[in-house]
């Protein structure tokens, strides 16, 4: 089962919620939508499942159209399983009831029902806990169930929004993990909604960047953390600075920069032309050294304990902005430290 929307636009009252939004999930791809709260992701994923009619474009599931100009499948007829944040259990049902629920709704035979419910919930770890009631459980327990009905539905394509946001911190590492092996094991095609950026590193296979209703960038994790395509991209996604630069020389793929008053040329990967240009550098770019072999000069602005490491913000003679750098001991206020680059990338233009 695929997803494809093409050119799909929302609109509300006199706002474009979605904005012109195309993008391809494969079969049995983990895609996560990312986006800051508001910017549409709830949205896309009511128009997907049918909850929502759309007001352009069009949405297909399995090369099927199921929304369009004067088509609106009803969302029974899509074939998707949703989860959402408030993943609402009938309180007075078991868990096993829960799960089974969907089934029974859809006319299986009792056998069936009963063999497809042991199933699911041996797949999501809770057969010990079928006969409890959901006030019975952990909030991670709760999610497991939801997500065990979903599974029971035998949708193959899958759509969650924040299913993991209302979790404590120590139950959402376990949570993923669990997401992810049942994304394995079921192989459906997944969209997964968030507005946290560690959640989406940790699951997806690609991560869809959504920014007041549009799709800014659509890349596997790491193509999206090193290679951003614009400023919205790269600081919202991990950290670092951006720094206007002077591109000495461009060849392919490799650019060559002039970065402070020092005058350091630095190579970096861009494809660009020369002339003034944006550069991203994350904190593992930029190592901090002694005054022989520094390229670069700066005095400690800030500094933070983050556990394991001191973030300061250096700022260095000619920039615009201070650079984000990981140290190892505590800087003193005011202390000039030496760096070097790695390397960094250049923001299209
Ligand atoms: P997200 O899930 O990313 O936080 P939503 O998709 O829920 O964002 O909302 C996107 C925008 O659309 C918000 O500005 C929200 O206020 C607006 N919106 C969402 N649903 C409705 C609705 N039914 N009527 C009017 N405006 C809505
Ligand atoms: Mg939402």
């Amino acid at each position: 089962m695929s997803i494809k929307l093409d050119q799909v636009v929302k609109v509300f009252g006199t706002q474009r919620v979605l904005d012109d939004v195309s993008l391809t999930i494969a079969e049995g791809e983990f895609f996560v939508v990312l986006g800051p709260s508001g910017c549409g992701k709830s949205t896309l994923l009511r128009l997907i499942s049918g909850l929502e009619p759309l007001d352009g474009g069009r949405i297909l599931i399995n090369g099927r159209e199921v929304a369009a100009s004067g088509l609106h499948l009803a969302p029974e007829q899509r074939g998707v399983g949703v989860v959402f944040q408030s993943y609402a259990l009938w309180p007075h049902m078991t868990v096993a009831g829960n799960v089974a629920f969907p089934l029974e709704t859809a006319g299986r035979s009792r056998s069936e029902v009963t063999r497809r419910t042991e199933e699911c919930l041996a797949t999501v770890e809770l057969t010990r806990f079928a006969d409890r009631k959901p006030a019975d459980l952990s909030g991670g327990q709760r999610q497991r169930v939801a997500l065990a009905r979903c599974l029971a539905q035998g949708a193959s394509t899958i759509l969650m929004d924040e299913p993991l946001a209302n979790l404590d911190p120590h139950l959402r590492g376990a949570m993923e993990e669990e997401l992810s092996a049942f994304h394995k094991a079921s192989a459906a095609t997944t969209l997964f909604i968030t507005h946290d950026q560690r959640e989406a590193m940790a699951l997806a296979d690609r991560i869809a960047i959504l920014w007041d209703g549009r799709l800014l960038q659509a890349d596997a994790p790491e193509v999206i953390y090193r290679r951003p395509r614009n400023r919205h991209v790269a600081g919202f996604i991990g950290q670092g600075s951006i720094v206007t630069v002077r591109v000495t020389a461009a060849e392919a793929g490799t650019a060559h920069v002039r970065l402070g008053k020092a005058g350091q040329d630095v190579a970096c990967v861009a494809d660009t032309q020369p002339g003034t240009a944006a550069l991203l550098l994350r904190p593992e770019d930029i190592e901090a050294c002694g005054d022989e072999g520094a390229q670069l000069c700066g005095r400690v602005e800030r500094s933070v304990y983050r556990g394991g490491f001191h973030e300061a913000d250096v700022a260095v003679e000619g920039l615009d902005a201070p650079l984000m750098v990981r140290l190892a001991g505590r800087p003193a206020a005011g202390e000039r430290i030496g760096l070097r680059l790695r390397s960094g990338w250049l923001l299209p233009a």
